[in-house]
């Protein structure tokens, strides 16, 4: 443990020992205890003093302490693993009115409805160590969200390197490039802050993590996001071929080539050479063809 952790609460190996949260990999957990970490991951997702924080997955509460003791004005956190809740309520107590603990499942949750029923006030952030197995499903459903931009002002999240890299992926680095980040960028500005080490973890997953930051875009490109969906996921779908193959996939557009010239994309190209434009172009034109 590095650090003190916050006045009137115990160490957390103290408190994962008298909970018996030992780690369960199923639930993707890969606990924080340094407490330098965890208060940069804190300040990455700050100024938190107005801030609504939403933390998905904060275990034993690590993050969660970090997030209180550098001033967040709430936190909401949404946790599965029961065996975690009697942990949290005692960070709860020891910041009175500023912890709402939501134990349910994060894929399960309809975000606007849930944070207008607990009375969140904007700016909401999205701050978070999400587990592993299911970072990419969560951060794609705030990503589709519409009416755009959504409930979020920014996401702070961390997740394995090699998806970090894939969600700040633009066509010049084609081999990370795909769905992901051409919806990440098409409506956020994105990064990778720093880098995480196995080591800091308990227990230490395989690979490297990277927190990354997005901030959402006031005015993406005009496109539907189900279109976008369907057409990266047919020209992705097939990445080696060219697209008048490859979109072949998607139905009722007749035939792609007609697509693709409506869309001033070449039908030679490939998907990982063409920008967050033309993807928008060419869901506007697939919306047109199939209403
Ligand atoms: N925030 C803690 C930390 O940094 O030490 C724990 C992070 S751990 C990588 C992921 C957390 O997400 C675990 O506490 C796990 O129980 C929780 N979790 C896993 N699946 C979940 C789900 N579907 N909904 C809510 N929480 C989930």
């Amino acid at each position: 443990m590095t650090g003190d952790p916050p006045p009137g609460l115990p160490p957390l190996r103290d408190v994962v020992a008298r909970h018996g949260l030992m780690a369960k990999k199923s639930l993707g957990q890969n606990f924080l205890f340094d407490l330098n970490l965890t208060g940069k991951i804190a300040r990455a997702a700050g100024p938190l003093e107005e801030a609504t924080i939403l933390e998905i997955g904060p275990g034993p509460g690590g993050l969660t302490r970090a997030l209180l003791s550098n001033g967040a004005k709430k936190v909401i956190a949404v946790e599965r693993d029961e065996r975690c809740l009697a942990a949290l309520e005692e960070i709860a107590a020891a910041f009175p009115g500023r912890l709402d603990i939501f134990p349910g499942d994060a894929l399960a949750l309809d975000y606007p409805a849930f944070l207008a029923a607990r009375g969140a006030e904007p700016p909401i952030r999205i701050c978070a160590n999400l587990p592993y197995n299911i970072g990419t499903q969560l951060l794609t459903t705030w990503l589709a969200l519409d009416p755009w931009p959504s409930f979020f002002d920014r996401l702070v999240l961390m997740f394995q390197r090699e998806v970090a890299e894939r969600i700040v992926a633009t066509p010049r680095e084609r081999a990370d490039y795909g769905r992901l980040g051409v919806l990440a960028n098409w409506r956020c500005e994105t990064r990778i802050l720093f880098d995480v080490p196995p080591s800091a973890f308990t227990p230490p997953p395989k690979v490297t993590s990277s927190v990354v930051e997005l901030r959402p875009r006031a005015d993406p490109l005009p496109c539907g996001v189900r279109a976008l969906e369907k057409v990266t996921l047919a020209a992705f779908g097939q990445r080696r071929k060219m697209l008048r193959q490859a979109l072949k996939s998607l139905p009722g557009i007749g035939d792609p080539a007609l697509l693709l010239e409506e869309a001033g994309i070449e039908p030679t190209r490939r998907a990982e050479e063409i920008d967050i434009a033309g993807f928008c172009a060419l869901a506007r034109a697939f919306s047109r063809r199939t209403g």
